[in-house]
């Protein structure tokens, strides 16, 4: 081995995250070791994972469970926005187009990635249909192919439960491929207010 063995170590935990190959985890890896602000991302990563949890409705992470969009009594409580990343929900917020509730998937069908239906947080979804409370579910997942495939999936479980929650699916002025966390309030608007029941293949 050529590197220290601690060293070595935080080059496979950077070779480790998604997109990055073994030359920028060492490029990566050897910037922290000249940085002297290192110490505040050590420190930064610990916080991020001990001081937060998942929402046990919507699933986004959260300090507080349930997370403050959850329990916010202003918001519309009948309508559910289904994303699929918490930057999304972050995005939506950020563009004041939406007063609903949310909530996370984390992530989209993609086999090619070995991401499959069980690894959605489908099943808190459906949990969260069985007091009949909810009226709506517009499914916001992202207009490409994977998007497609996931809002097909949550309308097939839907359906399976035999719940009778409208369920619908976001405009598609959206510009094809654009991920959600993109887009601006007014069209984040639009494709809220265009949006049209969907069918099971
Ligand atoms: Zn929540």
């Amino acid at each position: 081995m050529a590197y220290p063995e601690p060293l070595e170590e935080l080059v496979v935990s950077f070779e480790n995250l998604p997109g990055i190959g073994r030359r920028t985890a060492e490029r990566l890896a050897f910037h922290l070791l000249r940085d002297p602000e290192a110490g505040k991302l050590a420190l930064a990563i610990e916080r991020a994972l001990g001081e937060t949890e998942h929402c046990a409705l919507c699933c986004n992470v959260t300090e507080t469970d349930p997370c403050v969009i959850c329990s916010d009594e202003q918001r519309a409580r009948d309508v559910i926005l289904v994303v699929e990343e918490p930057r999304d929900v972050e995005a939506v917020e950020r563009s004041g187009a939406w007063n609903g509730l949310y909530h996370v998937l984390f992530g989209a069908l993609n086999p090619s990635d070995g991401k499959e239906e069980v690894h959605l947080s489908i099943p808190q979804l459906i949990r969260r249909l069985e007091d009949g409370r909810v009226r709506e579910l517009i499914l916001g997942t992202d207009p490409d192919a994977e998007g497609e495939a996931t809002a097909l999936c949550v309308l097939e479980a839907v359906e399976r439960a035999q719940s009778k929650v409208r369920v619908t699916r976001m405009a598609r002025g959206l510009p094809a491929g654009s991920a959600i966390e993109y887009l601006h309030r007014g069209v984040l608007e639009d494709a809220l207010e265009g949006r049209r029941p969907i069918q099971t293949r």
